[in-house]
């Protein structure tokens, strides 16, 4: 992707509060998630500091020696450089059953009904 182009969608990710992080309440466990648009093939994606569950990032950290991050992980390190980042504290028992809905259907309505309610 063109440096310029990426950059764009770092930022404006950045500013939709795409960027979630999960907090377990109940053991020392949390995990961030990426929110897809609604509609359209976009997918969560299920982030750590420097992992991203997306093609781009495991494609390119197989075949190079030195990963390229992928915009998700950028928005992910500049949200994280910033003051607010939106968390979510639930058992872990939920979290599991969010990243399960991002498994099985690439987009979690559970973890959009707790940032709702
Ligand atoms: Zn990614």
């Amino acid at each position: 992707m063109e440096e310029s182009k990426s950059l764009k969608k770092v930022k404006l990710a950045v500013a939709e509060n795409r960027i979630v992080r999960l907090t377990a309440t109940d053991s020392f466990f949390s995990i961030y998630i990426y929110l897809a648009k609604e509609g359209g093939r976009h997918k969560d994606h299920i982030l750590g500091e420097n992992f991203c569950d997306c093609k781009y990032f495991v494609f390119h950290s197989i075949y190079s020696a030195t990963p390229l991050e992928c915009y998700h992980l950028r928005a992910l390190k500049t949200t994280l450089s910033g003051e607010k980042i939106i968390t979510i504290n639930t058992s872990f028992k939920n979290i599991t059953e969010i990243i399960t809905d991002i498994y099985a259907y690439g987009k979690s309505l559970k973890l959009r009904k707790l940032i709702t309610t």
